[in-house]
This record gives structure tokens, C-alpha cells and sequence, in this order.
């Protein structure tokens, strides 16, 4: 009824020695694991994780409870070996993983189920937008969580590489999990933190769009990070959901945990909205500032009869910090006027020009010197 396809690429990088990622990739089971620990013990616990995944019966993680009691035993697993073995004493490993149930009997609709441990990702490709389900288990999204980063900005954050939570540090770990239905044409990604930290999210949804054949799709993803630096091993898995027959048309909205992919949706929709309402500002400001500084009006310089009659480029009330400018000095003084004038000179009579400006200036004089 639904195919499912996959394709998986891995790679060790530009930088590092060793591939310290590990998958495994079965018709119906999908992981990515990303190991950390010194003297080889990354590549022991992302290896052991994999392993034991693989070693599952059909069927073992088909409910989210199920999954997240399979992974629980994983992390006491590689926990037992962490400290059994001298060398291997702090190794852990990030996990993400998709398992497919699809039954042909159609006794439920196909959908995936996912666990995560870590900043290892899943990503969802539908209707040509890429959602990401997964939520790392990270310092830097704590930080965005908590408003102070954007999400852009983790991506490059020195320390993006601090995992909150992973398999093997404690006797005890918290599974995040959650179903995603499947609908015919989705395409599912599980990558470690080493593509996601070199290629912006734009480009991994463009190459996911553009590459038709899962396994190409993965290849294209590995070789753009490599290309953007390659500084961690990347690892990526492209899972596609083919045979629209096959998918019951209740699926499309029956399940709560395509709200996942909500969040990023109205961030996306805030973070629109906030590039608008600072390129209106800024407009504002623009125009504001421009007839700030356009104009001219007539003040004395002071309140004393010495004062000079100043020409001023600008508003005479100013616009932000925007005041006004001295444009001409004369040589007209307060006390050279008439008072009728004087009067008139307080009340800061506008011009367009400089030229306009100084000409009222020139009569000024003469009807001063007349006066005089
Ligand atoms: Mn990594």
C-alpha cells in the first residue's frame, strides 16, 4: 500500500579523524545517532545505540510509549558501559529516530512515530515546506525557548554544540516523542548537528525539493555540508512516503502532533510580521528624518540684542534627534530691528531655500540701516 523509500549518506567531514555518527535505516525503522566522548567512546555509544535499534522485532516501537521504554533501555545499556570501562566513562550519543507504521490491513491510518534525545533532527518536507518535529536538547535552544536568541543566531552560537540531554550520561533519560501521520508525497530527514550547523535551513529545504530520489537528496545534503565547512561528521537519512491510493484521507488532520510543526509556522509569521513593522519605522524614519532636514526658517541665535538673526536648516522643532542645523549667520542683531520684526524673527518664519532665507535677510538689513 504505502511505500516507503529511503536513501542515507554519512561522512566524517573536512576536519575530524573519525565518523563519530552512526545510523541504521530499515524499511520500517530510521535512526541517526551523533556519539560524543573522547578516545574513540562517541563512535562505541552511537554505534551501541544503532546496534540495539537494530536488533529490535518488528514492531517494538510502533507507539510512542513503546519507543521511549525501548530507548529508556538504551541509555542504561550504554550507561552499564560507560562505567564499566575505563575508556569509555562519559561516552554518549544524541538519537533521533522514525519509526513507520503503516499497516497494509488499514486497521490504523500510516504514521510515524519519532523519539529524540539530543540535537540530532527530524524534519518534515510537505506541501514544499520543511517543518522541523524534533526540539534539540540544547543550551542554545533553551535559549531561543526562552527568547533570547533567534533561531538563526543558535545556529552559529559558539557553544550550539552543548547537549542538554543524551543517552548514556545518566542512569535515567527523558524521551521526547511524538506520532506525525503520514500523507502520500511526505518526505522525511533525519540529519545530525552536522549538516543543520553548516547549511542554512533554505538551502536544506531547496535541496530537499530539488532532489527527487531520496538517496540523491541525501548525497546533495552531505556534500553542502562539507562544501559550507564540513567541521563536524554529517549524517543525514531522506525517508519517502509514496502511493497516494494507499493514504485514507483522515489523515490529514487527525493527529495532534502536527502541531509541532506550529511553533515554527507562527514564529515564522511573528518574525515576518516584525521585518515589516521595522521597515515601516524605518520608512517613517527616513521621511521623517528627510523633512526634518528639509526647510529652512529664521531665528536670532539668542535672546539678548547682540543675538543675530541665524538662518537654520531644518524643523524648527527637530525630529528625533534630528534638530535643527545653523545653515547662515548675519550680521543683523536683535537689537538692529524693528520690534515689529523682532517679533516677527521669534515666531521663526519658513523658507524653502537658503537663497529665500538670506533675500529676507537682505530686506531685514536694509529696513534696519533704514532705520538707523
Ligand atoms: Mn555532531
Amino acid at each position: 500500500m504505502l511505500t516507503i523509500r529511503h536513501g542515507v549518506a554519512t561522512d566524517t567531514g573536512n576536519v575530524r579523524a573519525q565518523n563519530e555518527d552512526a545510523f541504521f535505516a530499515s524499511g520500517t525503522l530510521f535512526a541517526v545517532a551523533d556519539g560524543m566522548g573522547g578516545h574513540n567512546a562517541g563512535e562505541v555509544a552511537s554505534a551501541l545505540t544503532t546496534q540495539l535499534l537494530g536488533a529490535l522485532p518488528q514492531g517494538a516501537v510502533s507507539t510512542p510509549e513503546a519507543f521511549v521504554e525501548v530507548v529508556q533501555q538504551i541509555n542504561q545499556s550504554i550507561y552499564q558501559a560507560a562505567t564499566t570501562a575505563t575508556e569509555q566513562r562519559g561516552m554518549g550519543t544524541t538519537l533521533t529516530a522514525l519509526a513507520v507504521v503503516a499497516n497494509d490491513d488499514g486497521a490504523e491510518p500510516p504514521h510515524m512515530v519519532l523519539a529524540n534525545v539530543g540535537d540530532s533532527r527530524a524534519y518534515l518536507l510537505r506541501d514544499g515546506q520543511m517543518r522541523q518535529l524534533s526540539v534539540d536538547h540544547s543550551y542554545v535552544q533553551e535559549l531561543v525557548t526562552e527568547g533570547l536568541l533567534t533561531a538563526d543566531e543558535a545556529r552559529t552560537h559558539p557553544r550550539r554544540n552543548i547537549v542538554t540531554r543524551a543517552l548514556g550520561i545518566d542512569i535515567a533519560v527523558s524521551v521526547d516523542s511524538s506520532v506525525i501521520p503520514i500523507i502520500a508525497g511526505d518526505r522525511f530527514m533525519l540529519c545530525s548537528d552536522g549538516l543543520v550547523d553548516e547549511v542554512p535551513p533554505n538551502e536544506i529545504e531547496s535541496l530537499c525539493l530539488l532532489q527527487a530520489n531520496p538517496g540523491d537528496a541525501a548525497n546533495a545534503l552531505v556534500a553542502a555540508a562539507k562544501k559550507h565547512g564540513g567541521r563536524d561528521n554529517i549524517t543525514v537519512i531522506v525517508i519517502d512516503a509514496l502511493s497516494p491510493a494507499a493514504v485514507p484521507s483522515e489523515t490529514t488532520n487527525n493527529d495532534a502532533s502536527i502541531s509541532t510543526a506550529q511553533p515554527n509556522r507562527s514564529r515564522s509569521a511573528i518574525l515576518i510580521g516584525a521585518v515589516v513593522l521595522v521597515v515601516a519605522l524605518f520608512t517613517l524614519f527616513i521621511v521623517g528624518a528627510r523633512n526634518a532636514r528639509s526647510g529652512y526658517f529664521l531665528d536670532f541665535d539668542g535672546t539678548q540684542s547682540s543675538a543675530e538673526v541665524t538662518v537654520y536648516q531644518g524643523s524648527a522643532n527637530g525630529f528625533l534627534w534630528f534638530g535643527p542645523t545653523v545653515a547662515f549667520v548675519s550680521d543683523v542683531s536683535r537689537g538692529d530691528v524693528l520690534s515689529a520684526l523682532e517679533r516677527e524673527i521669534d515666531r521663526k518664519p519658513q523658507f524653502d531655500s537658503l537663497k529665500e532665507a538670506k533675500s529676507y535677510i537682505v530686506q531685514l538689513a536694509e529696513v534696519a540701516g533704514g532705520n538707523g
